[in-house]
Parts: structure tokens; sequence; C-alpha cells
């Protein structure tokens, strides 16, 4: 059954770029190959991540994911049944949540800073979408659009790429 299961969490240690490319590249490896689709969100501290696919598949995924050491205090959001995909073009889309422009946090949320516990599940979709849709950073030219292997087109933010 079609699934989509959102969470939150904190990461455990600073993370270099090449640390959160190294969850990325596994992360379009693994999914690929399980038709699971989604995006993830991270601003140094926190991750928001949705997946999309089937649901055995997915609880078996979430269980390693929630052992993963390089993040902690996994907030589940939503296991929602659902009638179709919202990224089906990513098998792991990626958005660096602090490059993202306050108003886009404030449209969906109460402050505008990237605070993903305090999210309803449907804001912290909501957000997802939006930025996969590159609201409020394409503006920044930020987003370049790297093609994945088969179906899958991940976006990526480039950290390094823009000045604070
Ligand atoms: P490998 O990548 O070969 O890793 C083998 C083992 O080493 C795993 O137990 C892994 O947890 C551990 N490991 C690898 N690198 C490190 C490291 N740098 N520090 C500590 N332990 C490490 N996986 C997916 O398949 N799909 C996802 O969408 C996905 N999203 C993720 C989101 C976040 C925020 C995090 C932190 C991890 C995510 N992962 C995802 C990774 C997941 O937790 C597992 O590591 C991965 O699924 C295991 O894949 P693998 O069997 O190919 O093992």
């Amino acid at each position: 059954m079609l699934t989509r299961l959102i969470y939150a969490s904190e990461t455990s240690a600073p993370h270099a770029p090449a640390a959160i490319q190294e969850i990325l590249d596994t992360a379009r490896r693994n999914n690929q190959r399980q038709h699971l689709t989604g995006m993830l969100a991270f601003d140094s501290r926190w991750f928001l991540q949705v997946l999309e696919g089937d649901r055995h598949v997915l609880s078996r995924l979430f269980g390693r994911i929630a052992a993963d050491p390089r993040h902690r205090a996994i907030e589940l959001l939503e296991v929602v049944p659902i009638d179709e995909r919202c990224f089906g073009q990513w098998s792991m889309g990626f958005a660096a949540a602090d490059l993202v422009h306050g108003s886009l946090f404030l449209r969906f949320g109460s402050k505008p800073r990237f605070d993903p516990r305090q999210l309803s599940a449907a804001a912290a979709l909501g957000l997802l979408r939006a930025l996969a849709r590159g609201d409020e950073i394409a503006r920044l030219g930020a987003v370049t659009g790297l093609r994945g292997m088969g179906h899958a087109v991940p976006v990526i933010v480039e950290v390094a790429a823009v000045d604070h």
C-alpha cells in the first residue's frame, strides 16, 4: 500500500556537507531500487524528511533510519496511506534549509526559522513541497538540478555556493 512517512530529527554531531552527501548517496541508491521517493531538508541542526512508497518497505527503512547514530530525537510526524506521490521524481531531493528565506518558514509555522518539531504534518508536507519546487531558494540561484539514474532527479542546494 502506498504510504507517506514524515519525521523530524536532530543531528547528533555537526555535519560537513560531505557527510550529508554520503547520506544522500546512500538514500538515492537504496530508495531508487525500492521505488521510494522523498525529500530531505537540513539546516545544520534539524532534519526533516518525507518518504513515500510501499508500507512494508518504508517500515523496514524507518527501522534503519531510526537506529542511525548520525541523528537523534527522532519524532514521527505522520504515517498515512496516500493515493498519489508528491515527490515522485526524486529518489531523495535535498534542500539546505539554512539557505531558505525566513518568509517560507513563516508561511508554514509560527517562527521565521526552520524548526520541524513545531510543524504539523500538513505544514511539514507543505514546506517540503515548497522546497521541492524551489520556493524562496530558486531566487538565490543556488538550486542545481543533478540528473540521477533512471527516473530520479535529485535537487541539491549546494551548501557552499551561497554567501550568507
Ligand atoms: P551503508 O550505507 O553501506 O552503511 C552501513 C552501516 O553503516 C549502516 O548501519 C549505517 O547506518 C552505518 N553508517 C554508514 N555511514 C555512517 C556514518 N558516517 N556514521 C555512522 N554510521 C554510518 N537510507 C536510505 O536507504 N534511504 C533514505 O531515505 C535514508 N535517509 C536518511 C536520512 C537521514 C537523516 C539519515 C541520518 C540517514 C538516512 N539513511 C537513509 C541512511 C540509513 O540510516 C542507513 O544508514 C542506510 O539505509 C543503510 O544503507 P546500506 O545498507 O546501504 O548501508
